[in-house]
């Protein structure tokens, strides 16, 4: 059976639901990451990733996006791309049609315009909002950065073990113009390879970048640990070497190619949602005591 997975509570169903309904309609998991990003991405009350999400600081929305396939390592990426959706689309076209793995800022945009997509205004009157009432209260920054989750990470596993990995995200919300965080980077925010596993991250992007937490979750699973365990032992790692971490949640999720799966989290409660073929879950997953 195919198995998807999908972060965050709100978008994360609706990403999980869309990627369902393509493999049911006959399309691959890849296309199922794709549209489970997509249905997230374009929905205006999902302040999450795509149109309505927080702006950065110029009130301009920023979108970063990845993708990979685990059988051949063959990644794609955007950053920084404003005024586009969707933005994973860009992404896997960028893997795709590109002979390279990430394209940046207005030429992501130009890119994106090339193959077809049109420019359209991503901020709702929601956000518009959210950004005016954060410009006459900036140094409330800090609640709203951590009231907000940015990002959909997806993983993806066919029947016959192949997996894939995918992100998007706005970021942090009224970050500053031009910053990027874990999410598009290729074993950062995501990673797949079929000989070990397929991992993603979310959360404070900055620490788990440093982390290289994606790609060492897969390592620690070619070192014969269960996704679970690889997954913990990520986040063990960032709260001893990168202790600052702590101050955010951080949340390591990975799936092995024999199809278990796990999740990890620093701080706080964190709900992954999980597509096996058949039904649908909603696992909640806490910070590991003692
Ligand atoms: N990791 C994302 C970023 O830092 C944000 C998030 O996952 O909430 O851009």
């Amino acid at each position: 059976m195919p198995l998807v997975l999908a972060t965050w509570d709100k978008p994360g169903e609706v990403a999980v639901a869309a990627a369902a309904k393509k493999v049911m309609s006959g399309g691959s998991v890849l296309d199922a990451l794709e549209s489970g990003l997509t249905a997230a991405e374009d929905d205006p009350d999902l302040v999450a990733i795509g149109r309505g999400s927080h702006p950065n600081s110029d009130g301009e929305l920023e979108l970063d996006a990845s993708v990979m396939v685990g059988s051949d390592l063959r990644a794609g990426a955007v950053c920084a791309l404003r005024g586009i959706l969707p933005a994973i689309r860009v992404a896997r076209w960028v893997m795709e049609r590109t002979p390279h793995v990430m394209l940046a800022g207005d030429q992501a945009r130009r890119f994106a315009i090339e193959q077809g997509l049109r420019p359209q205004n991503l901020m709702t009157p929601t956000a518009i909002k959210a950004y005016e009432r954060w410009l006459t209260e900036p140094d409330r920054v800090e609640d709203y950065v951590h009231s907000v989750h940015d990002t959909v990470t997806m993983l993806g596993r066919e029947d016959d073990g192949r997996l894939f990995a995918a992100s998007s995200t706005s970021g942090w919300s009224f970050k500053k113009p031009g910053r990027v965080g874990d999410s598009p980077i290729v074993g950062a925010g995501i990673y797949a390879d079929d000989e070990t596993g397929a991992a993603g991250a979310t959360g404070w992007g900055e620490e788990l970048w440093k982390a290289c937490a994606s790609y060492r979750a897969t390592n620690l699973i070619s070192q014969g640990l269960a996704p679970q365990e690889a997954c913990q032992a990520v986040i063990d790692h960032m709260v001893r070497r990168q202790p600052a971490s702590t101050a955010r949640q951080c949340v390591v999720l990975a799936l092995g190619k024999d199809g278990r799966f796990g999740a990890a989290v620093n701080k706080g409660v964190f709900h992954l949602w999980v597509w096996n073929g058949v039904t649908t879950e909603r696992i909640e997953v806490v910070p590991k005591t003692g």
